[in-house]
C-alpha cells in the first residue's frame, strides 16, 4: 500500500499543474466514493418499514446516514423493529404466498392500480401495451398479483368473469398470457355455523376455506370486530361456488350473516364487488388522505422500489415524509384501534392503527404520543404531536399507509369509502337482498 502511495506520489509530483489538478480531484472522488459507499451501505434487509420480515442484526443499524437527498430536506430511515401485533385471523392473509387482490372500482385504470401499490411504470407499459385487453377492466372485476422480494411484478391474475381468468406471468420480453377457461359448475350453498372457539377454529369446522374466511372477515370488516365474538354466537353464509368433478374449484361470497349477542349484521354482495348493508348503505368508513388538519409539503415521497444511489439496491420508502413543525397535531386518519404506541428506536416515537382487518396506518418521529395501545380513535382523533425523534435529520411526519400486508402510496391509493347505492344500482342491489337474506338462515 505504501508503494502505491509512494509511486502515485512520485507519478503526482511530474504531471504539469493541470493535470496535477484534475488527477488530485480524481483521487480524491475515488477516495471518498470508497468511504462513502463502507458508510452508506445498507443491506436489503434493512429496509424502513415494520415488514414482518426476519429481524436484522442490530450491528446493521450503526451504519446508517441517509444519502440520496437533498440535504436541505428532512430525511429517515426508520428500521423494521416494528411489527404491528398480528392476530389469528393474519394466518389467513399474511402469508406470503397469498397474492395481493384488488377489486376495481370507479374511475380505476389498470396504471392507476398498479401505480399505487408501487408497481414500476414500465412493467405497466408492458402489461398494457400488448395486451390492450386490460385497459378495459370492468367495476368489480378481480386483480391479483405476486410480487418478488425487491417489489417487481412476477405476475397479475385478471378474473374477467367467473368463467374466464387471464393470468399474465413474467417472461422474456414482457409478459406472457394464459386464458383459463372454467367449465364447473356454479352452485349456491349456504354454510352455518356456531362459534366454538376462535373466529377461524369455528369457520374452519364450519368447512370453510382459507379463501373463503378471509372473505367473510373482508365483508364484515367494518361492522365487527372479529376478535371479540363469542362462543354460541351464529353465523350463516352464502356462497356460490364452483364444482368441477366433484370438487370445489373456486368461490364467491354472495352473503354473510353474523348473529352476535342477539344483534345481527350483515354483508350483501352488490355488482360493483363491494358489500352493503341491507338497506344499501356504505359498510366502510372514510378516511382522510392527509394525516393532519392541513396539508404540508411533502419532502420524500413513497417508493417501495426505490434504489440507492450508491448500492444500486432497493432501500424503499415506504411511506411519505411531511414537512411540518415540531408539535403540530397528528390525526387518526380513519376510524380503528391503536396497536403500537411507544418510542421504538429509529421510528422514534410511534404510532401504529389498525382499521378494520384490511388496513393500517403507521406515524412515526413524532414528539409526543397521545394514545395508548388497545385504544379506540375515530377519525380525525389527536393522536400524537409531530417531531424529530428517531432517525430522522429535521422536523417531520413519515406516515404510512397499508392495504393486505403491503405499504401504498397514501397520496394515490384509494380509500375506503362511505358510499351508498343509489338509482338503478340500488333497486337491483335491493332486489338482490330479498333473494339472499331468507336464504341466510341460522
Ligand atoms: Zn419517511
Amino acid at each position: 500500500m505504501l508503494q502505491v502511495v509512494r509511486s502515485i506520489a512520485l507519478f503526482y509530483n511530474n504531471l504539469p499543474r493541470l493535470h496535477k489538478f484534475t488527477f488530485g480531484a480524481l483521487l480524491f472522488l475515488t477516495w471518498s466514493m470508497l468511504v462513502w459507499q463502507a458508510a452508506v451501505y445498507k443491506p436489503i434487509t434493512e429496509s424502513e418499514s415494520p415488514l414482518p420480515l426476519p429481524t436484522t442484526t442490530a450491528t446493521n443499524s450503526s451504519v446508517s446516514t441517509n444519502t440520496d437527498a437533498d440535504d436541505a430536506e428532512p430525511m429517515d430511515q426508520p428500521t423494521p423493529d416494528d411489527e404491528i401485533p398480528k392476530d389469528e385471523l393474519d394466518e389467513t392473509t399474511g402469508d406470503a404466498s397469498t397474492p395481493n387482490e384488488y377489486v376495481v372500482s370507479n374511475g380505476d385504470t389498470l396504471g392507476s392500480i398498479l401505480t399505487q401499490f408501487g408497481m414500476d411504470a414500465s412493467d405497466i407499459y408492458l402489461l398494457a401495451n400488448k395486451n390492450s385487453a386490460l385497459t378495459n377492466l370492468k367495476i368489480g372485476q378481480q386483480l391479483n398479483w405476486v410480487l418478488d422480494d425487491e417489489g417487481t411484478l412476477q405476475s397479475l391474475t385478471w378474473v374477467v368473469s367467473r368463467r374466464e381468468t387471464r393470468v399474465y406471468e413474467r417472461a422474456e420480453n414482457g409478459f406472457k398470457e394464459t386464458i383459463n377457461t372454467l367449465k364447473g359448475e356454479w352452485k349456491n350453498a349456504v354454510v352455518t355455523g356456531k362459534m366454538d372457539g376462535s373466529f377461524l377454529v369455528s369457520a374452519r369446522a364450519a368447512g370453510l376455506t382459507n379463501s373463503e374466511i378471509r372473505a367473510v372477515t373482508k365483508a364484515l370488516q367494518w361492522q365487527l370486530d372479529f376478535r371479540k365474538l363469542r362462543n354460541g354466537d351464529r353465523f350463516s353464509i352464502l356462497f356460490s361456488r364452483e364444482v368441477l368433478d366433484g370438487k370445489n374449484e373456486q368461490s364467491q361470497l354472495i352473503g354473510v350473516r353474523m348473529q352476535s349477542s342477539g344483534k345481527d349484521y350483515y354483508a350483501i354482495r352488490s355488482g360493483d364487488g363491494k358489500f352493503y348493508d341491507r338497506e344499501g348503505s356504505g359498510l366502510a368508513k372514510g378516511f382522510l388522505r392527509y394525516p393532519t388538519p392541513k396539508q404540508y409539503k411533502v419532502t420524500s415521497s413513497f417508493n417501495p422500489r426505490r434504489l440507492h444511489p450508491i448500492t444500486g439496491r432497493v432501500a424503499p420508502h415506504k411511506g411519505v415524509d411531511f414537512s411540518i413543525p415540531i408539535g403540530s397535531p397528528v390525526l387518526a386518519v380513519g376510524d380503528g384501534e391503536v396497536v403500537v404506541a411507544k418510542f421504538s428506536g429509529a421510528a422514534g416515537n410511534y404510532v401504529a392503527i389498525r382499521h378494520g382487518r384490511q388496513y393500517s396506518t403507521r406515524y412515526m418521529h413524532l414528539n409526543k404520543i397521545l394514545v395508548k395501545p388497545g385504544q379506540k380513535v375515530k377519525r380525525g382523533d389527536r393522536i400524537a404531536l409531530s417531531g424529530n425523534t428517531g432517525r430522522s435529520t429535521g422536523p417531520h411526519l413519515h406516515y404510512e399507509l397499508w392495504v393486505n400486508e403491503l405499504a401504498v402510496n397514501p397520496l394515490t391509493a384509494t380509500l375506503p369509502r362511505s358510499d351508498s347505492l343509489i338509482g338503478q344500482d340500488r333497486a337491483e342491489y335491493l332486489a338482490q337482498v330479498k333473494e339472499v337474506v331468507p336464504q341466510l338462515h341460522l
